[in-house]
């Protein structure tokens, strides 16, 4: 018996069983949203566990952390996001390491991105953060600045952008969390308006995956429904928090 296994096959069936639910509510295809496993601070044993299950797309937050997994499941087609928040002393070994980054906020950091991107992979695949809370500590370009910083990135040569991404305020009001919501989407139907080819949406984690997928999410990012409760007691990923 492997209690780990099961525990992460039936949270993995349990997310998607109410991704289809609530998409169904919603008049929405369950296909049209991507489930992307947040999984920070759980070992590689554990995302080998889900990819057995039938998971590909995977989320990290920090670099190192990252990298230690990255590793350790080469020989798996993982598909890798990075979600956290981006250091550019470290787009270097994001650009070698991701297909995909969602927390693009500043054009700097898209310009390094793109210069460390190497040639010999596919563009790496942006979704621009957006700043729906209005918190000053939150990162994200502000609602008002993001057609300027989509115009800068669609410019650069080794970035291909994708659409927009936000982690809304941790919040019990739903109707606080559904207006941060539709200002993401309406973000996203803004640059669409303007001529973009984009076609993701990236919001919603375990808390508030409902609300995200009835207000227009294509990719939700989830972790605890899945991995469960999250740990912080393997001594690498401890370090890797530092840094
Ligand atoms: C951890 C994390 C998630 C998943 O959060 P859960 O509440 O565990 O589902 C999603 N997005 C980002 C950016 C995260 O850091």
């Amino acid at each position: 018996m492997e209690p780990n296994t099961t525990t992460i096959e039936s949270g993995l069936q349990t997310v998607k069983a109410r991704i289809k639910e609530v998409a169904e509510k919603a008049g929405r295809q369950a296909e049209s949203i991507t489930l992307l496993a947040a999984s920070k601070t759980n070992p590689h044993e554990r995302l080998r566990e889900a990819f057995d299950a039938g998971q590909t797309i995977f989320g990290e937050n920090y670099l190192q952390e990252a990298l230690v997994k990255i590793a350790a499941l080469h020989d798996l087609p993982i598909e890798w996001h990075f979600i956290g928040p981006i250091q550019s002393n470290k787009t270097k070994r994001i650009a070698e390491n991701f297909a995909w980054v969602h927390g693009v906020d500043r054009k700097k950091i898209a310009d390094r991105l793109s210069k460390d991107r190497p040639e010999s992979l596919p563009p790496l695949q942006i979704c621009l953060q957006v700043n729906v809370s209005g918190e000053d500590s939150k990162s994200g370009v502000a609602p008002e600045e993001v057609s300027d910083l989509a115009a800068h990135v669609a410019g650069l040569p080794r970035l291909k952008l994708r659409g927009v991404m936000a982690i809304p305020e941790l919040t019990k009001a739903t109707a606080l969390q559904r207006s941060q919501f539709q200002m993401l989407k309406a973000a996203y139907d803004e640059l669409k308006r303007a001529g973009y080819e984009l076609d993701t949406i990236s919001m919603g984690m375990s808390e508030d995956l409902d609300i995200a997928i009835e207000e227009g999410a294509t990719m939700v990012r989830v972790g605890t429904a899945i991995f469960g409760p999250r740990r912080y007691a393997i001594p690498e990923e401890l370090a890797a928090r530092q840094g």
